[in-house]
């Protein structure tokens, strides 16, 4: 099927239930509402000569209006390309190009940014979730009384979805999703998570324009008649309040957020007694961290991983699975094939080894859109997808992930990986957020260097910093640099950018 009928085609029970509802205004939208909304949508789409292989560009926070014009698009039989809203005009641009998209949704406080893009991109309308001078409204197109256009779908051909891949290892890339793709990461995601529409109530926060916000919390939530509280950006005061409010039980965080459950104080003065699970995914989660977390909350904590090329779901812990450590990301999703395999031969290694992760499977994406030598580098012809990401296998089918095989650091011969490091950083209590790279020292040896945030009040030494981590690691994997920052910076999806910390270091000989 495709996305659209198994969201829409037959709402049942859940009809008049919230399926969203904007935890800033409070105000929500119901799974008829919605229903109605995407139908007219498509309509005004159809108006417009936007229809079946089209591209409509979506630049905007999480709010119930972005589920409308997500699914409108893809009732009227085009596809949404979903922009990252940190991007500046020039880079929504790109994207926007890249894609060739028709026409651009977005809300008035990125109006300017998107006009600016979408006049780069050759795009003569924007339509602004909220009523704004010279725009079209989304009520204005939402008030159509035309049918809604019946376009027929070949799930396993047709793209819904463009989304970009987060760029943290060089530009992103688009990723092109079928309609098979996305709906097959849904069924794979609900058979390993235990949830019921009439009791699951999600805290969505992190971004619908990233995957990971689109398949697992918008899109799987509406696929089971659960309701999802949406978040424009994460503010913890905010986040806590929410859950407090509206009582979530589930909530999806990437792992900076799940830094701030564990460590700030502020925590303690809200009432998060709601919250049964929190899912952790995107970047890695350290085992310590996360019992922190389940501490602290009260809650259970589970780990997923995945990729957008992977719509983006393949490993996680499921719901019920108190005995796998959270510090691995748990089981292969049914229908994923997985295997460990040696990056440099291409040979299948056993229980225990470290190599490069390949999965195979109903949701692995289409291609790269405009890239048909990166989709041949990254889907053999077997059809398994190389992940690019290290990592092993245990005697019970748990995935460990090790890092990235491109941020390795290679010491005098020896194999760093820096998520090792900073989650033994992160267990410091002086530390209060940490990033490790690979710089060149004096000798153009390339060594570990920690970027180091302290704890307010902690007089922290780059020597004790340096003393804590040798005293726990084999000595070729020493951190030999330490440098004091204010911030990491990290991207929308919660990944620290490691490419932006080394780009400021000063190349030797020079
Ligand atoms: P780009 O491909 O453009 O460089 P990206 O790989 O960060 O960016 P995404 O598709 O958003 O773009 O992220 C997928 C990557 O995120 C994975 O390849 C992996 O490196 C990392 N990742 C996701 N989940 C986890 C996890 N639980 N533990 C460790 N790493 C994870
Ligand atoms: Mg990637």
């Amino acid at each position: 099927v495709s996305l659209t009928d198994l969201l829409f085609t037959d709402l049942g029970p859940h009809a008049d239930r919230a399926a969203l509802v904007d935890g800033v205004t409070g105000q929500s939208l119901s799974y008829a509402e919605l229903a109605g909304a995407v139908d007219r949508l498509a309509a005004a789409l159809a108006e417009r000569g936007v229809g079946k292989g089209d591209t409509v560009g979506i630049l905007a926070p999480n709010t119930p209006y972005y589920a409308v014009a997500f699914h409108g698009i893809l009732r009227a039989g085009a596809v949404a390309t979903t922009i990252n809203t940190l991007y500046t005009a020039d880079e929504v641009a790109a994207q926007l190009t890249d894609a060739g998209a028709k026409l651009l949704f977005t809300v008035g406080a990125l109006a300017e940014r998107a006009d600016a893009a979408a006049a780069a991109a050759g795009i003569g309308e924007v339509v602004t979730f909220d009523p704004m001078e010279g725009h079209t409204s989304l009520a204005e197109l939402l008030a159509t009384t035309a049918p809604a256009p019946e376009v027929p779908i070949d799930p396993a051909e047709d793209l819904a979805a463009l989304p970009y891949s987060s760029g943290t290892t060089g530009r992103s890339k688009g990723v092109m999703l079928t309609h098979r793709n996305l709906v097959a990461n849904i069924v794979q995601c609900n058979a390993i998570f235990d949830l019921r529409g009439e009791d699951t109530r999600v805290l969505g926060v992190l971004p619908f324009f990233h995957i990971y916000g689109m398949t697992v919390i918008m899109n799987h939530v509406l696929a089971i008649g659960g309701t999802v509280v949406t978040m424009p950006r994460f503010d913890l005061e905010q986040f806590c309040r929410v859950i407090a409010e509206y009582r979530t039980n589930r909530v999806y965080i990437a792992p900076p957020i799940a830094v701030a459950l564990a460590k700030h104080p502020i925590i303690d003065s809200y009432d998060m007694s709601a919250v049964d699970i929190v899912f952790s995914g995107a970047a890695p989660l350290d085992e310590e961290l996360a019992h922190a977390v389940a501490g602290r909350l009260g809650c259970r904590v589970r780990q997923g991983y995945g990729m957008t090329e992977l719509s983006p779901v393949s490993h996680t812990i499921p719901d019920d699975r108190e005995d796998i450590p959270v510090g691995t990301v748990g089981v292969a999703i049914p229908n994923m094939e997985c295997k460990i395999v040696d990056p440099a031969t291409g040979e299948e290694l056993g229980v225990g080894a470290t190599g490069e992760l390949w999965c195979r499977g109903p949701n692995v994406m289409k291609g790269y859109l405009n890239n048909p030598e990166a989709t041949a580098a990254t889907v053999d012809a077997d059809g398994f997808l190389h992940t690019g990401d290290l990592a092993r296998v245990d005697e019970h089918g748990y995935y460990t992930i090790v890092d990235r095989v491109k941020e390795l650091i290679k010491y005098k011969g020896y194999q760093v990986p820096p998520a090792e490091l900073e989650a033994l950083l992160l267990t410091h209590p002086g530390i209060a957020d940490v990033a490790v790279v690979g710089v060149r020292d004096a000798d153009g040896e390339e060594v570990p260097k920690a970027f180091v945030v302290r704890q307010p009040q902690a007089a922290l030494t780059a020597d004790e910093v340096m003393a804590f981590v040798a005293g726990r690691v084999a000595p070729y994997k020493k951190v030999r640099q330490v440098e004091f920052v204010d911030a990491i910076p990290k991207s929308a999806s919660g990944k620290i950018l490691r490419k932006e910390l080394r780009a400021r270091q000063p190349v030797p000989g020079r």
